[in-house]
């Protein structure tokens, strides 16, 4: 399994969204081809696909003549369940290892990782009915963040408790629509971030410059590197920790774990084990790409230069109806437009991104 996989190999990605499709554009460009793996056939990576299988995610007997047919798995995403890739994972390599899902798929777990690991993150409880809400509460206070622990993202799965009422409470709880959930204080930070890695095969970690991160409805706005000193003070602790987490999975691929800037340093908000939105910039931004890297890892090939290739890049993602502006961002210069080929641009949908050069280095 630790061997390299010359290009003209197959790679599995499961997972059909814009993610995929930047990563197989990315093997495309290296000579691999891309088997893709979901639940239908009209996401954006199936557009670049070599070959698209049509599967549910908890569909072990699928997912293994899908896995039969490539010679490396991936994936694009977190909620996918991680006990049938554990299954394929003994018969051909799965990069990140199928353990990282376990551990990022589940808010507890993940934190309580995070914890074990020296890493802090925002003080929480697990919670499994209005009652347990309402101690936990009187713990951490008002307001607080309740959030599903399994998936939830971009914002969704999530809600603010602002009063204690037992009526309000019950209201929230069946409105999360939940059996599981934990409550997380609410973290009075500065600044958002995020530290994007790669670890390869034989150990070797590298990260990117490091995005400061604006959310908006809990869905990334924007990106933008090099990120203000505030968050550059505390990027030594937040890279280090992102090493621990990467070393004690034993990782292979790209590894994103987000942070709130704080006056008490960087707190650990949720990781990623896979190729992120806030590293979109560096299709353009550095001399190599998120999706590149995360493929030469998975593939056994040597990792490329993170550098920057400009002095600063924006990235800002399309939602919704902006991407009905890219007739404008396509008329100024050192705009990169990708439009990600969704069908309608539902509000809070993301149809694509824009990433702006500022003052180019390379
Ligand atoms: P998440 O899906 O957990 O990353 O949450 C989405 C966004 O909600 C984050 O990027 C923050 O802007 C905000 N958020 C989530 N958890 C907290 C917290 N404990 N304290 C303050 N803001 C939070």
């Amino acid at each position: 399994m630790t061997q390299t996989l010359p290009p003209g190999s197959k790679i599995g990605i499961i997972g059909n969204g814009q993610l995929g499709q930047m990563m197989a554009i990315s093997a495309t460009q290296l000579g691999y081809f891309c088997h893709v793996y979901a639940p239908n056939q009209s996401g954006p990576a199936n557009v670049v696909a070599a070959k698209s299988f049509v599967g549910a995610y908890d569909d072990g007997e699928k997912l293994k003549e899908f896995a039969a047919s490539v010679d490396v798995v991936t994936y694009e995403f977190e909620n996918i369940p991680a006990a049938p890739l554990f299954e394929i994972a003994k018969r051909v390599a799965v990069y990140p290892p199928p353990q990282a899902l376990n551990v990022a798929q589940d808010r507890l777990t993940e934190k309580n990782y995070a914890s074990d690991l020296k890493i802090r993150p925002a003080p929480f409880r697990p919670v499994s009915s209005p009652r347990e809400l309402s101690y936990a509460l009187l713990e951490l206070g008002i307001p607080s963040i309740l959030k599903q622990r399994t998936q939830g993202y971009d914002g969704r799965g999530q809600m603010v408790v602002k009063k204690a009422t037992d009526s309000h409470l019950a209201e929230i709880w069946s409105e999360l629509s939940c059996k599981e959930a934990i409550l997380e204080g609410m973290v009075k930070f500065e600044h958002e971030f995020s530290v994007l890695a790669v670890r390869d095969i034989k150990g070797q970690f590298l990260t990117w410059d490091i995005p400061a991160n604006t959310h908006n409805n809990g869905i990334l706005d924007h990106s933008v590197v090099p990120a203000n000193d505030f968050i550059l003070q505390q990027a030594d602790a937040a890279i280090k920790a992102t090493q621990r987490i990467a070393d004690s999975l034993n990782y292979v691929g790209v590894l994103a774990v987000e942070f709130f800037a704080t006056q008490f340093g960087p707190i650990f908000n949720e990781m990623a084990p896979r190729v992120h939105n806030s590293g979109h910039w560096t299709i353009e931004g550095a001399e190599t790409s998120q999706f590149e890297n995360h493929i030469r890892a998975v593939c056994g090939l040597p990792l490329g230069s993170t550098a920057l290739t400009a002095e600063r890049v924006e990235m800002k993602n399309l939602i919704g109806a902006q991407v009905n502006t890219w007739e404008k961002i396509l008329s100024r210069r050192n705009n990169y437009l990708h439009v990600y080929g969704k069908g309608t641009a539902r509000p809070g949908r993301k149809m694509g991104h824009v990433t702006k050069l500022v003052k180019r280095i390379i």
